[in-house]
């Protein structure tokens, strides 16, 4: 299957439709045809080599494809890695040493709003690693 590459700036324009009322639909009426779609699993091309696979719906008249809104926040999540694997986005911090760990400074646009001082850190590569903060 040939893979579209998505520009992020227009996600708007993607060819899938998220569901607003619910969050894992479990029937859907397509909004173009106001047939029922039948249930398919989506393969979501989100980069040039990266693709996820999504349970979503079909129109099976027009073709359309719909995503409930749990399934689209998986797409939003590996978009987000998928990008910063690309390095379209990246900030750049100074990290000093201790003796023993490493440090970082986190950007004060990330901490606001941290409650319980704790970072999950999800790798993703030998010298790569995503930071999530709560
Ligand atoms: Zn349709």
């Amino acid at each position: 299957m040939e893979k579209e590459k998505i520009d992020f700036d227009e996600l708007e324009d993607a060819q899938f439709q998220i569901e607003k009322g619910a969050f894992q639909p479990k029937t859907l009426t397509c909004a173009q045809c106001g047939l029922k779609a039948k249930k398919s699993q989506l393969e979501i091309a989100i980069g040039n080599d990266v693709s996820v696979r999504a349970d979503g719906f079909e129109c099976e008249k027009c073709g359309k494809q719909y995503l409930g809104l749990e399934e689209a926040k998986k797409l939003d999540r590996a978009m987000i890695v998928s990008r910063i694997l690309r390095n379209d986005f990246k900030m750049e911090r100074a990290i000093s040493h201790d003796g023993d760990n490493w440090t970082m400074r986190i950007p004060k646009e990330f901490s606001s709003g941290v409650q319980k001082k704790k970072a999950e850190i999800m790798p993703l590569g030998a010298k790569q690693f995503c930071v999530s903060i709560e």
